[in-house]
């Protein structure tokens, strides 16, 4: 696809980047925004910015927040004994979604994966056995294992239930509502709500 103008095709390079964006979507994107007032395209811009200069990522739990603690550490409303594990932050929404689980929860920022180079030091493991270890911002007395149930998911809860043992802390993980393979993220809320009340203990 010829573009006429250098600029338009850097704009289209550029959102086409987005997941799921193919050229063409970009390219409608790009003419949409040529059409909005400046104002519009600047507070969209702001908006993206925003997200690298402002955001932070929870000192506790590591779920993005405006705040140096997130509202859910923070809220005195929630099971503070009851730290729930996940991959990432759509997962804690997917689980929030339920209003099943009123415990916090820990987000790994992905799993133990050899294939695409993430190791046990790429992501929140040894934050969460602190957590564990030192009781800090309060005594964990059970931590539910709600990892994807694949490979990789499995092999980070094996890991990690194999760290936590010594301490002593209780290790659950999600009944099999979910289905094997999936994302959390793509389980229904009533699935999910009913396998994280339904969870059961952790089998190495
Ligand atoms: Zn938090």
């Amino acid at each position: 696809m010829e573009l006429p103008s250098k600029i338009l095709e850097q704009a289209v390079e550029q959102l086409g980047t987005l997941p799921g964006v193919g050229k063409r979507t970009a390219l409608r994107y790009a003419l949409h925004l040529l059409r909005q007032d400046e104002l519009e395209v600047r507070d969209m811009c702001d908006a993206l910015l925003r997200l690298k200069t402002d955001l932070h990522r929870c000192r506790c739990c590591h779920n993005v927040s405006d705040t140096e603690v997130c509202p859910l550490c923070s809220s005195d409303k929630r099971q503070r004994g009851l730290v729930c594990v996940v991959e990432n932050v759509q997962d804690v929404m997917a689980l929030e979604n339920t209003q099943q689980y009123r415990g916090l929860y820990h987000v790994l920022g992905g799993v133990i994966s050899p294939i695409d180079g993430v190791g046990v030091n790429d992501i929140e493991i040894a934050s969460l056995l602190r957590r564990v270890e030192q009781g800090n911002p309060c005594p964990v007395e059970e931590v539910i294992l709600a990892l994807p149930t694949t490979m990789e998911g499995d092999t980070t809860g094996f890991y990690i239930s194999r760290q936590l043992r010594p301490l002593g802390v209780k290790i659950t993980t999600l009944a099999r509502g979910v289905a094997i393979g999936d994302n959390l993220e793509f389980a229904d809320e009533v699935t999910l709500g009913r396998s994280i009340v339904g969870r059961i203990p952790f089998e190495e």
